[in-house]
């Protein structure tokens, strides 16, 4: 049977690893929409490529380019924020949303709305509008399937058991390049030493986000919003070998974890599958090569973004918006070598201690939470 799909983001990490498993069971797939922010080449080659009915630019300055280069492919091209939203809700039976950022909260919010599958790797926007996301997937009868590596093990480990029996849920965490660095150190951590992930292969924000630990922050507001279990049954075990995902431990004491290699296309092969299995070419887990598992309490004074996090979660209401977009803010600055590494956390951290504006009870309020963080986290950039 042939099942439709949607990429949103298409020319990152996460679409190159799931166009990969589509090319392999291409018979199986019609691609619908493709979209990227401003790679027009890429995204047309990929289109041709997979024969999409739909290429989308978020940007939409890099739209001439994208149609010149399908001209004649009877692919239609479209550019600008409500192109990717129109994207979003073409009817695919899976919509693989992988834009990085809060820049794609309002693309998943029109994926979520025409029912459907959702495969979101994109955490960004689950950490900004969680509440508001899983209410409208409630209401229009979304099946939002986890594919972030961590909460995919959850959602594995979880079936088949009732929630209620959960004692803990462990996420796991590589503790990134920098994890046995003093703080010296890590003041002096240049953009080239953070790029460069022991184990994973990423898209720089995402990666960026393992070095300060701000990605386990976020994924730990995400995995709030998708497990309900409380805040206080959520802890992290900072695991270096990255082959155990995460765990669950129910009330009996058993543990259930998920295992594989750090490779993307497994999580995303779950959910492209889900509820069966399909075939990939990854390497399979070799454990008697990798031969030691270590685990190890995270460090929350070198690596204050879990704290953040979590206080933030607690904090509720706008609190994970802002927390997001000043540290979105801040990793760009970082990027860009505006700011040190170190910088990252303290913006964060004096961006949440401004006044929070009140609660956002609609998307467009989040958005509105999300710029005005940004400005104040911007106001903050100190030349490094
Ligand atoms: P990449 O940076 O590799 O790719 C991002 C994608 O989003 C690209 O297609 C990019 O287009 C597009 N994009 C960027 N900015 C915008 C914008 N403003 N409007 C529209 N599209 C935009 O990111 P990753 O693939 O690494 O990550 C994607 C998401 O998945 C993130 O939320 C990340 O946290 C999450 N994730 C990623 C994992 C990974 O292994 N990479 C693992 C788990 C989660 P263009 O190429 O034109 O810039």
């Amino acid at each position: 049977m042939t099942r439709t799909l949607t990429i949103l983001g298409a020319t990152g990490s996460i679409g190159a690893s799931t166009l990969d498993l589509i090319r392999q069971s291409r018979d199986q797939w019609r691609v619908k929409a493709l979209t990227a922010n401003c790679q027009s080449a890429e995204l047309a080659r990929l289109a041709i490529e997979f024969g999409a009915e739909l290429a989308v630019v978020g940007d939409e300055s890099c739209l001439p380019e994208l149609r010149e280069a399908l001209s004649g492919t009877g692919i239609a091209a479209a550019g600008g924020a409500q192109a990717l939203c129109d994207a979003a809700a073409t009817g695919a039976d899976v919509t693989v949303a992988a834009i990085v950022g809060c820049a794609g909260l309002a693309p998943v919010m029109a994926a979520v709305e025409q029912g459907g599958t959702l495969a979101l790797a994109n955490k960004e926007a689950l950490v900004s509008a969680g509440d508001i996301l899983m209410d409208a997937v409630q209401r229009h009868g979304a099946t939002l399937l986890p594919t972030d590596s961590e909460h995919n093990a959850i959602f594995q480990c979880l079936q088949g058991n009732a929630i209620e029996d959960v004692r803990w849920i462990t996420l796991t965490a590589s503790g990134g390049p920098f994890r046995e660095w003093s703080h010296e150190q890590l003041s002096k951590a240049t953009r080239e030493q953070a790029l460069k992930h022991p184990n994973w292969d990423m898209g720089a924000k995402i990666t960026v986000d393992s070095a300060t630990m701000f990605n386990k922050g976020l994924e730990l507001i995400e995995a709030w919003h998708l497990f309900p279990v409380g805040l206080d049954r959520l802890r992290i075990v900072v695991h270096p070998q990255s082959v155990i995902h995460s765990m669950v431990e129910y009330r009996d004491g058993s543990t259930l974890a998920q295992l594989g290699p750090s490779d993307m296309r497994v999580p995303i092969a779950s959910c492209l599958a889900w509820p069966q299995r399909m075939d990939t070419a990854c390497k399979p887990l070799d454990l008697a090569t990798i031969g030691t598992l270590s685990f190890f309490a995270p460090d929350e004074e070198r690596f204050p973004a879990t704290k953040l996090a979590r206080e933030a979660a607690e904090a509720g209401g706008a609190a994970p918006a802002v927390l997001n977009a000043a540290n979105e803010v801040a990793v760009a600055a970082f990027l860009a070598g505006q700011i040190t590494f170190t910088q990252i956390s303290a913006i964060v951290a004096r961006t949440l201690d401004c006044a929070l504006p009140p609660a956002p009870t609609s998307l467009a309020e989040v958005l509105a939470v999300d710029g005005e963080a940004r400005q104040r986290a911007r106001m903050m950039l100190e030349p490094a």
